[in-house]
This record gives C-alpha cells, structure tokens and sequence, in this order.
C-alpha cells in the first residue's frame, strides 16, 4: 500500500479504481503527399466517422430532451456536408500537395477570421461551430479518442491536471467518486465543484498522481486530503467504517436542517447555500437551506456555445426563484475570468488573469453584457426575494457605476411595460482586500456584503488560488484574512448593514465559531454542508463565541487557530 497526499479539498472518502481524466492535444505536423486522392479519400473517411458520431450524439439528446444541445449537434451535421468548407480543404490538398490535417486547419482558420470580423452574435457562434466541427474531424485524423471519459464505465475516482468549470460538463456525475487534482488547492474551482456535488477530493497531489495506472483501487479521504494506492482489506474496512460514520452524522444533522439556526443563547443566523442553476436549488432546499447566498451566474454562460440571450437567462433565474420560493436569493453578476473562462468571448489573453480584466471589470468593459443580464434578473425578481450582488468590486466608483446601469436597467424595463419587484437589496462581494480596507465607506452605498474568502485570502496573502505549491498561504484561516473579515463585519453594522459570507470558510467546522463570534449574519455554502452547519451554529454560544474569536486573532498562524477552536469547541472537531 502506498500513501500520498495533497490538499483536503472536500471530505467524505471514496473508495473505488483510479480514472486518469486526459485532455489531447491536437497536434499537427505538417507534410508534404505525393498521392493527394488518397490523401482525399483519408479524409473522406474522416468525415463519414464524424458523421456517425455526431448522429450519435444528436441520438441521445434528442432521447435526453436537451432540445438546445440537439440543436447544435443538427447545425454540426449540416456543416459536415458544406460543400464550401470542404471542397476549399480538398482543393488545398491536391494544390498544395499537403497532408489533410494542415489543409483542415488552414481553411478552417480562414473560415472562423471571416465569421469573426462581422462582429455578431450569430457569426461568432458560427465560427465556434466550425472550428467544433474542424476540431471533430482533426481529432478522427490524427486517432485521438473523443473525448477525456472515453473508457470511463464503472463509478471511479477521477484523476486530472486540474478541471475546470467546462470540463466538469463532460463528466457523468453518476459515474463520479471522487476527484484528485495533480494541481489546484481547496478554493479551485474543482474542489468547490466536488463540494457542491457532495464528492470527496484531494487537490494539489502533484503530477506523480498522473501517472497511476487506470483501474487500480485506491482510497481517497478528501478531509485529510490522503491517498491510499492499492489499498489492504483491513485498511479499506477501516475507511468504510469511517464513511459508515459520517454518513450517519451526517443522517442525523439532516433531521432538522429545514429549522432556522439559532446559538445556545438566540441568536439566530441565516444559512444558506452556493448554487449554480435549478437543481442545484432543489439540492440545497433538500439539505435545509434558508435561501441562496450566492447564485454563481457564469455557469449558465459556461455551458453553451454563444452567449444566453435575456430570454433565456430569465427563464434560467426564473426557475431558481421558483424553487426558492419566497426565500431569500443573492444572484452575482457574471464573474468571468480568473480561472473561468467563457470560450466565445473572446477574452485577451492576460498574463495574470486573476489580477485582470475579471467578473465587474469584464462587464464594465462590455456593458452590454451586464445590462443583458440585469435585465434578465430584475424581470425574474416579481414575487420572490431577489437580491443582486456585484462581484470583484474594489472601489467606491465601482459600486455606484454598477448601480447606475441597474437604475437604467430598471427604469428602461417600467418604460416597457414590464413589471420588476420593489425593494431589492444590493451588494458587493468583499474579495478584494481593498474593499475591506475601504469597508466604512463601501457600507453606505449598499444594503449588503458577501466576503468571498476564497479571493480574499489569494489576494490578502498574494498566493494564486490554483496554485498548490502556495496553498499553506492561500488559506482564509490566516489571521491577516480574519482580521480582514472581523473589519469588514464591524464597519457594516456601524451601518446597521447586513454581512454574509459565501466564500468556502463559511462551510467550514472549525470557523464557525469564530464566525459566530465575529457577528456574521448569514453563512452560504456547498449545500451538503449546510446541515452540519446548522448543527454546530445551534451547539454554540454567541457571547463566549466572541472570546474564542478575539483569542483566536490574536495568535500566529491557521494552525494554531484550529487547534484552539478544537480545543474549545467539541462539536467542530467531530466534523472534521
Ligand atoms: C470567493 O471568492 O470567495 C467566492 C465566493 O467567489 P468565487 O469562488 O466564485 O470566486
Ligand atoms: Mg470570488
């Protein structure tokens, strides 16, 4: 048996075969032909298995009733037969005398250049179709298999580089596990992903884990952040008395997750849940979450093609308000960049991404965007209790120019007839350390803030998020991000403003005590973790609470500060 570790980047255990997630790449090496028909009839073949594929593809939307999928898959299959496209890549091979890779990536670039400077939704969407369809035949050409979870049958614990949001989309959660990230820490987007579907993982566990063999049995304990490769009886018997376990903590913590968290001594706090669309609303409702502290927008753009019309992103708000009922729902605006990209866009490549044109930034620079998307929201708000929250905001400016185009938004909606509830609350994510510094003056322009640990502590402490080798230092138990946060949380109840926090430490154990301590009024979280949450908030008392935490800011390191909450506070320490 063989021990390896990374970072704890969700808990709970898996135990199952390793699956390596692999991205191809498709690299062309160009060469000259002597015999171009048969050069043609290769890539004739080519697209006859293309053919096949996507009418198999098209098959199993239609039965899955993604009508808009489908769609695509259609417009791919009438590309595949443009006489156009592939008569100029045929002419190019038998005048060129080239192999059929390099002649399809040549037109196919000449082609996507021309849809892209008519600088329109539509032909933008169509160059992605083309290139989508180029990249299919390429990838027929060169034998590559089609996509990273070919070959991917039984439940595994899945292995990659790092994922992103977009590989995600390919996987059958179903056959999921767990994951395992050579790169990443527990606030990359993967591990917060894991979190929100419930899996274990480990982060960080370095490229060596990229080399294990598919299919060879492992354990993976995604609190500890350990592996376990080919593991014995006795040990895998261990782990899943373990699982055994915490599933029945976890059982009893669902008892009463529907009740209202209030401490030992009444005071109670809203709990809530980070989600991306509707099922992940009826996930949350289902583990007893009071509302939506954080509807993180960008996967709706994420999971397409072209960029969601108002329509469409209505019916998406729409359907997540429905099922929240009258319950509270903060919906962030697109947080585009950093670590997401959105393909279509066309994003500038940006040497520090994370420090550069992201989320409000982005749609400052487009406002078209943000007023698409405001729209959208504020025609979804009648009847619920819709709050709109600005993310990545680090200056006074900011806020008020993120208003402004809301009031415009709200004022052109009433001018069209259109109905928008009355009331709703606005508010800024507090992730950048210069709005927590500049919290006093923040708190008077909005009704709320949200502190995203998760940036926070990249930003405070200068560590990339991603980044697995500065993880230590990207933590948000780092006494300079509570100082932060005790801050922020004191310069808004000045303001009688509300704090939430919808960052990953607001689901983690071993802080909510201190949480508590420091006055936090609403935690929003994965939402399996919502139960246990609640559960510990019920066992503390507020006021001895704010002794743990000013105990707790004034020593030196995280781990320091989770020792003494585990020596203070019981409960914390049996959920870790
Ligand atoms: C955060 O930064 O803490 C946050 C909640 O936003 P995201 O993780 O989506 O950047
Ligand atoms: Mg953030």
């Amino acid at each position: 048996m063989i021990k390896l570790e990374g970072i704890g980047a969700s808990r709970g255990i898996a135990i199952g075969p390793v699956f390596q997630f692999e991205r191809a790449e498709l690299i062309v090496s160009p060469c000259a032909v002597t015999d171009t028909e048969a050069e043609i009839c290769r890539l004739k073949k080519a697209i006859e298995v293309a053919v096949e594929e996507l009418q198999q593809v098209h098959e199993k939307a239609l039965q899955e009733a993604a009508a808009s999928e489908a769609e695509i898959f259609e417009a791919h299959l009438m590309m595949l037969q443009d006489p156009e496209l592939w008569g100029q890549i045929e002419k190019s091979v038998r005048e060129d005398k080239i192999n059929a890779e390099l002649a399809l990536v040549n037109v196919t670039k000449t082609f996507t250049e021309m849809l892209k400077v008519m600088e329109d939704e539509y032909f933008a969407a169509r160059a992605l179709d083309v290139q989508d369809v180029s990249d299919r035949v390429l990838r027929i050409l060169l034998g590559v298999a089609e996509s990273p979870t070919e070959g991917l049958e039984v439940p595994s614990i899945i292995f990659a580089d790092d994922l992103t949001p977009s590989d995600t989309i390919l996987l059958d959660k179903s056959l999921v596990l767990g994951f395992c990230t050579a790169e990443g820490s527990a606030t990359s987007h993967s591990a917060i992903l894991a979190r929100g579907l419930g899996l274990p993982a480990v982060a960080g566990a370095g490229k060596a884990v990229l080399e294990i063999a598919n299919g060879t049995q492992m354990v993976l304990d995604g609190g500890k952040g350990v592996l376990l490769l080919e593991p014995d009886a006795g040990t895998v018997q261990v782990y899943r008395a373990r699982a055994e376990r915490a599933k029945s903590v976890r059982e009893n913590a669902l008892k009463n997750a529907s009740e209202l968290a209030a401490t030992a001594d009444g005071r109670t706090v809203e709990v809530g849940a980070n989600i991306g669309n509707a099922d992940d609303a009826r996930f949350a409702v289902e583990n007893g979450a009071d509302g939506v502290g954080l509807l993180r927008t960008e996967f709706l753009y994420l999971e397409r093609a072209a960029l969601p019309t108002e329509d469409e992103q209505y019916q998406a708000y729409k359907q997540i308000l429905d099922v929240m009922d009258k319950g509270p729902v903060v919906l962030r605006t697109l947080d585009a960049g950093g670590d997401k990209e959105i393909v279509y866009l066309d994003m500038p490549k940006e040497m520090n991404p994370f420090l550069g044109e992201r989320a409000i930034r982005l749609c400052f620079a487009h406002p078209e965007l943000l007023k698409t998307q405001l729209r959208a929201a504020l025609r979804a708000s009648v009847d619920h209790n819709l709050k709109i929250m600005f993310p990545m905001i680090a200056t006074l400016d900011e806020v008020r120019r993120g208003k402004a185009i809301l009031e415009e938004c709200r004022a052109e909606l009433l001018a069209e007839g259109k109905q928008v509830a009355e009331d709703i609350e606005v508010g800024i994510m507090v992730e950048i350390p210069a709005a927590a510094i500049m919290a006093d003056q923040l708190a008077k322009e909005v009704d709320f803030f949200s502190i995203g640990t998760n940036d926070l502590s990249q930003y405070t402490l200068a560590a990339d998020r991603t980044n697995a080798r500065v993880a230590h230092l990207s933590n948000a138990f780092q006494p300079a991000v509570l100082r932060l946060i005790r801050d922020v949380i004191r310069a808004a109840h000045a303001y009688d403003k509300w704090v939430g926090m919808c960052g990953e430490l607001a689901g983690e154990p071993l802080a909510a005590p201190i949480l508590i301590g420091l006055g936090l009024d609403e935690f929003s979280m994965s939402p399996p973790m919502v139960p246990l949450i609640k559960q510990i908030i019920r066992g503390l008392n507020a006021d001895d609470m704010r002794g743990l935490a000013n105990e707790a800011l004034n020593l030196e390191s995280p781990e320091e500060i989770r020792a003494l909450v585990k020596s203070r506070v019981p409960i914390a320490d049996i959920a870790t």
